[in-house]
């Protein structure tokens, strides 16, 4: 049986990252990568992964050219958190005919912030045959797709309160730019004024996605951010921050239903939490009949989480109906040891694990 073959697009803290987990799993292969950044201009992508040898897969820049060389499956876009960033991306690997997963925040659920780019995505995917799904930890996991599971066990949901504590230091420069990390007070409240600083990416997809599935409709949302004041020196992998600098964003949302309160998100993120004494986790509680409380301590780490999400929904996307689909559309995540052909196969025509029946 041949392998599930893969392009990666965007090798930075998660793209690398989600590189190497693929290069170990059974019945996958990396064939080809693609990044912008001319510091990987003509390397091999063993070496930007630091694997110790040369893959024979030289890092291009341009997108196009390298997915039709390379005559893959599945591209895996990490590079942005954009939807109108990343679409231009989507529409050449579904045109290249590739199924795509991005980890773009507003792919998650685009129809929150432009239903029209999701619908022109959706088209192109279903007139091409492909799937295009957007996943991720935050958003695609703790504060969607996990409250939805957890509704399951319920017969009445009122409300839905959860709460993630993390920390930022696994992400790349990306990240810390639009978390405004290592900026001064002054600095982060011009950025959020800028749009260039916009904390968390996703509050909206995550309640769209839980709306959605719960058959809710949303009349508003309302958000809020503030700095994360370090009161001492914090040093990630990309960024220090100075005492009274920021280490990150504190970041809000409420969702209101026939004017009350039915979702509320909260999401402070910060590099280094831990040199202030506080600890991390994942919270959530529903409110409804049974009420329903779940605490992760410490949280789900964000970025290897991104990084297995990515690799463990690949064979989901490949069994899926073309078009593009939520994590609540896809069976329930997993993580396999089996040949990722063979979850694809037994993810299409679930009967044949129970035998032949002919
Ligand atoms: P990063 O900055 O470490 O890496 C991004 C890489 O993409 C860089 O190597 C850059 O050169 C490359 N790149 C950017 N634009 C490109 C383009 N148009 N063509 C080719 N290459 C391009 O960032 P990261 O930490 O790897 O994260 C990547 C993105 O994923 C970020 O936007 C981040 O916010 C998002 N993300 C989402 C989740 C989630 O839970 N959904 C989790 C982690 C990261």
């Amino acid at each position: 049986m041949s392998k599930v073959r893969v392009v990666l697009w965007g090798l930075g803290a998660m793209g690398g990252g989600i590189g190497r987990v693929l290069m170990k799993k059974r019945g996958v292969e990396v064939v080809g990568a693609i990044d912008a950044n001319p510091r990987y201009e003509g390397s091999d992508l063993g070496a930007v992964l630091e694997l110790g040898s040369d893959l024979g897969i030289n890092v291009q820049a341009e997108g196009e050219a390298a997915l039709k060389a390379a005559e893959a499956d599945v591209c895996i876009i990490a590079t942005s958190s954009f939807v109108d960033e990343v679409k231009p991306d989507i529409l050449t690997a579904v045109s290249a005919g590739y199924d795509v997963i991005t980890i773009a925040e507003e792919m998650a659920y685009p129809k929150a912030r432009s239903p029209e780019m999701a619908k022109a995505i959706n088209d192109w995917a279903k007139a091409n045959g492909q799937t295009v799904l957007g996943t991720g930890i935050n958003p695609g996991f703790i504060l969607d797709t996990l409250i939805i599971a957890l509704t399951g066990a319920c017969v009445e949901v009122e409300e839905i309160v959860a709460r993630r504590v993390n920390d930022l230091s696994p992400f790349g420069p990306t990240v810390m730019t639009t978390q405004g990390v290592g900026t001064s007070p002054e600095e982060f409240e011009a950025g959020l004024e800028a749009g260039t600083i916009v904390g968390h990416v996703g509050f909206p997809e995550s309640m769209g996605l839980i709306a959605d599935a719960l058959g809710w409709s949303l009349d508003r949302i309302e958000e809020t951010r503030a700095p994360i004041l370090s009161k001492e020196t914090r040093t990630g992998e990309h960024v220090t921050v100075s005492p009274g600098f920021v280490a990150g964003c504190h970041h809000t949302a409420i969702g209101y239903m026939n004017e009350k309160p039915v979702i509320q998100l909260e999401h402070p993120q910060q590099i280094e939490p831990q040199a202030a004494g506080i600890e991390t986790g994942d919270f959530i509680e529903i409110k409804g009949t049974p009420d329903i409380s779940m605490a992760i301590q410490p949280e789900i780490p964000g970025g290897l989480g991104t990084i297995a999400l990515t690799c463990n929904m690949l064979p989901a996307v490949m069994a899926a109906a073309s078009g593009l689909v939520t994590m609540a559309d896809l069976p329930i995540p997993r993580f396999s040891v089996a040949d990722v052909r063979d979850i694809v196969k037994t993810l299409r025509e679930p009967d044949t694990q129970w035998g032949d029946s002919s």
